[in-house]
């Protein structure tokens, strides 16, 4: 019997694969060698039967083995699961890299709703990621930042992952974990921080399966010998005020400079850098942090870094935006109960600020700017939200509306960090 029909068929018996079945199937599969057939035949089976944990680690090793594996033992990252308006690698790694903390990150593109930090730098006239691993290694030892694409990192995931997204198995946490960790075990810093996101907006709905999720990422990571850390994070409604490629970019670069910024952004940013700092063992790491902004060092780094890459800084300081901007406004007065996430998310999709397709293009300067959060006071006829770009204007304002849900009642804030571990 063929290998992939041997795995289909114990599996399909809730038995366990071997170590040597795994690989021989991940080397198959990413070859070419194994049939799409066969791979979705033996995913769903994985989906519904589940995973031990020893055949997760195996799978992860598997495919974080595919393709080049580069080595940054010294250097920080961070992961997250995927969020709206989601710009904390942006804001918090300048700060862990100006602290002391380098950073060699591997970061990806935007997937429906939920915006990649690939996307939100392209929006940056030159900025490039062509970075094989000299010139990443060089980049991190002359200014302790670096961002690359998966490229030739992990294509055993890039594969499968494809697959999963036609064929229903995406929503399976032995499959979830191994693809995030096999990444960033391909990427090769030596310490991590898991991001994973709890709300309506995200991928884990409530905090049991995100806590279950963080718990696996940090499971696996020490077993591949990395040192990895998890915070759990709301999302309901999007992180800051700003969603879209260059209008998150904007937002960061505020931040970054000490301007005023909303304030979960600010908490959450803070948060991360810190907690980077304190698995990189870095003392006193809330003072560094405040340090670095204070004094300029974070946005410095972030200038050096954008420069690296081939950005172009001198638009950084006002990075432009779609000039056909539409104000929504609220239809009553009361207080924000909702400003869902998943809405803004959709109506920045369809502005222009993600992707539809796989190859349709993106409008860096198209997305959403929330002007109010949850708890925030309301009057009728009061600007809630700005629309920015041409597409499918009538429909985002549409979905802005629908995701506002306001109460007579004052209404709690809610907390940006949900649980550490
Ligand atoms: N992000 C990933 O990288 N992989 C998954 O399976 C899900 C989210």
């Amino acid at each position: 019997m063929n290998v992939t029909l041997e795995a289909i068929e114990t599996k399909k018996r809730g038995g366990e694969l071997s170590e040597e079945i795994i690989r021989r199937v991940v080397e198959g599969y990413t070859s070419g060698a194994v049939p799409d057939y066969q791979m979705s035949a033996l995913l769903m089976a994985i989906f519904i039967r589940g995973m031990s944990y020893g055949e997760t680690l195996d799978l992860t090793r598997a495919m974080a083995e595919s393709g080049a594996q580069y080595s940054f033992p010294e250097c920080v990252d961070k992961h997250s699961t995927g969020g709206v308006g989601d710009k904390i690698s942006l804001t918090s790694l300048p700060i862990a890299a100006a602290c002391g903390a380098p950073v060699a990150k591997l970061s990806g593109r935007g997937l429906g709703t939920t915006g990649g930090t690939i996307d939100k730098l392209h929006s940056i006239p030159g900025f490039s990621f062509d970075l094989p691993e000299e010139r990443m290694r060089k980049q991190v030892e002359e200014i302790g930042l670096a961002i690359t694409e998966a490229g030739d990192l992990a294509p055993a995931d890039k594969a499968i992952y494809a697959l999963r997204d036609t064929t229903g198995t995406v929503d399976s946490l032995p499959l979830i974990g191994s693809s995030i960790v096999s990444k960033k075990a391909a990427t090769g810093a030596g310490y991590l921080l898991y991001d994973v996101k709890s709300g309506s907006g995200a991928f884990m709905q409530n905090i049991d399966e995100a806590r279950e999720l963080a718990e696996l990422l940090v499971r696996l990571s020490k077993s591949l010998g990395v040192q990895a850390t998890a915070l759990i994070t709301a999302m309901d409604e999007p992180l800051g005020s700003a969603v879209g490629n260059a209008l998150e970019i904007r937002e960061s670069v505020r931040f970054l400079r000490g301007e005023p910024s909303p304030a979960d952004l600010s908490e959450k940013a803070r948060a991360v850098a810190t907690r980077l700092l304190k698995l990189k063992g870095i003392k006193d790491p809330e003072s560094a942090v405040e340090r670095s902004i204070s004094s300029g060092a974070a946005y410095e780094k972030f200038f050096q870094f954008v420069s690296a890459q081939g950005g172009d800084v001198r638009a950084l300081k006002d990075l432009p935006v779609s000039s056909k901007v539409r104000e929504v406004s609220a239809p009553r007065a009361g207080h924000v109960a909702r400003l869902g996430a998943l809405g803004i998310g959709r109506a920045a999709l369809l502005l222009g600020a993600g992707r539809q397709k796989k190859r349709e293009k993106v409008d860096p300067g198209a997305g959403v700017e929330v002007l109010l959060k949850t708890g925030d006071g309301v009057e009728e006829g009061q600007p809630v939200a700005r629309l920015y770009g041409e597409r499918n204007v009538e429909k985002a304002e549409q979905i802005v509306l629908e995701s506002l849900e306001i109460s007579d009642a004052p209404v709690d804030r809610t907390p940006v960090i949900l649980r550490s571990l």
